[in-house]
């Protein structure tokens, strides 16, 4: 069968890996003229993890990323006020847990593929379904006839768009903004550790990367500012004004925000779908069912969509109806759980108001007992999912 990916991001490339494994055909399409490389820092656990492990990726996973291993929280004028120990966490998930940067991940999956037909700079701009194929508009001009068209074009998918409409009639904003760049040789370091200072309705984080660079997240309430920020000079003025008067690092990491060339910024928000198939299309990761940068766990749960999807259509031999009935069924209610735990997380992002700030910082304390953290965490931690194995119905891998 031949499937166009459009996005090749990390749900594309999973979703490629698995096919070719059934011996299909992907195309992947991206908007990028390239990979994208770096980019901000993402925790990997869970279901995503196992997938990982299915693919024979997680040694290089471990080599490429970090094992954090404490989380520090400091006031505005820099005081240390809490340092937890992350033993907690890794002994919770087994010691199945990594940072890592999202490039990173991304390009390891890309690789794991083998020989695979990734046209960057070009991607899909129109569709016509078809009683036996779906036609393909490329960016390039021509057109393309597949057996089938996924969408793994992340939270802004234009493959949704086409096929089931406006992203406003899915989109579930969080009511906040998020920032992320990486600067060079910026002090202080402070390895294995997230920095964190969090006000209200604002947070500043930072964590030292190898090649002497230094990550940041800033996240923000969306009512701190007036109208909603779309060029990049509102973005930047917005974090000027937002976060200027914030005390700690903060003035010294802005004055070098325009040395940052990776500068990431978005409204934070998820994807909630009933539908995730529409007759030959359909869609993965981010652009299905977003559970936005607050759940932790976005890259490992578009890698299990991409799993399953090819594990359906390997199981229904092809018959991609039964295939994204099965999908959509093993998936979606998993998905939904998953999203409503995210949104108990803004408070740890960005508190509205002093008490939740206090509340949070009381839960993180807490969180270093070992019964208190499973009570507290537990629930958005563990994946209530018992992943499918295609594996005996699997042929060998072509690659
Ligand atoms: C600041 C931040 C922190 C995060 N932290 C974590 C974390 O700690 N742990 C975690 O697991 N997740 C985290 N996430 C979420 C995670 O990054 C996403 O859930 C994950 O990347 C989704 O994968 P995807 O492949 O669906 O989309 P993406 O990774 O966004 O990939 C989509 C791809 O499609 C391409 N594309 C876009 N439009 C088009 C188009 N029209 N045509 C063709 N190609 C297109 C893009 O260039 C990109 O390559 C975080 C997100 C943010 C923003």
């Amino acid at each position: 069968v031949r499937i166009a990916i459009n996005g090749t991001g990390v749900a594309g490339p999973t979703l490629a890996y698995w096919l070719k494994r059934y011996g299909h055909e992907p195309v992947l399409f991206e908007s990028a003229p390239a990979l994208r490389t770096g980019g901000y820092m993402i925790d990997f656990w869970g279901v995503g993890y196992t997938v990982a492990e299915r693919m024979g990726i997680l040694p290089e996973l471990h080599e490429k990323g970090y094992k954090i291993e404490r989380l520090q929280i400091v006031g505005k004028t820099g005081k240390k006020a809490i340092q937890v120990s992350t033993d907690f966490l890794q002994k919770s998930l087994d010691d199945r847990f990594l940072s890592i940067a999202r490039g990173d991940l991304a390009a390891t999956i890309y690789r794991a593929c083998g020989p695979v037909e990734g046209r960057f700079g070009t991607h899909i701009v129109g569709m016509e379904q078809r009683d036996d194929g779906v036609v393909a508009q490329l960016s390039n001009g021509s057109d393309e006839t597949f057996d089938l068209v996924i969408g793994a074009d992340g939270l802004h998918s234009h493959i949704r768009r086409l096929a089931f409409g406006e992203e406003a009639d899915y989109e579930q904003s969080m009511h906040a903004y998020v920032a992320a760049f990486t600067l060079s040789g910026y002090r202080p370091r402070d390895e294995l550790t997230y920095v964190t200072c969090p006000i209200r309705k604002r947070h500043v984080g930072r964590v030292s990367l190898r090649g002497d660079k230094t990550l940041f997240i800033f996240t923000f309430r969306s009512e701190l500012v007036e109208s909603v920020l779309q060029s990049p000079e509102e973005q930047r003025r917005a974090l000027q004004t937002v976060f200027g008067e914030m005390g700690w690092e903060v003035p010294a990491i802005l004055a070098r925000l325009d040395e940052a060339e990776d500068l990431y910024f978005d409204h934070v928000s998820q994807i909630r779908m009933n539908r995730w198939t529409s007759g030959r299309v359909a869609l993965i990761g981010d652009a299905v069912a977003c559970v936005s940068l607050l759940a932790g766990e976005g890259t490992g749960l578009a890698m299990t969509e991409a799993y399953v999807l090819a594990g359906e259509l390997h199981r229904a031999s092809g018959d991609y109806r039964a295939a994204f009935q099965s999908y959509e069924q093993l998936l979606q209610p998993f998905l939904a759980q998953k999203q409503r735990s995210a949104i108990k997380m803004l408070s740890f992002f960005a508190a509205k108001n002093s008490w939740k700030l206090a509340l949070a910082k009381g839960v993180l304390r807490a969180a270093s007992i070992p019964f208190v953290f499973q009570w507290l965490l537990g629930p958005t931690l563990r994946d209530d999912l018992e992943l499918p194995d295609y594996s005996t119905q699997a042929r060998d891998s072509p690659h």
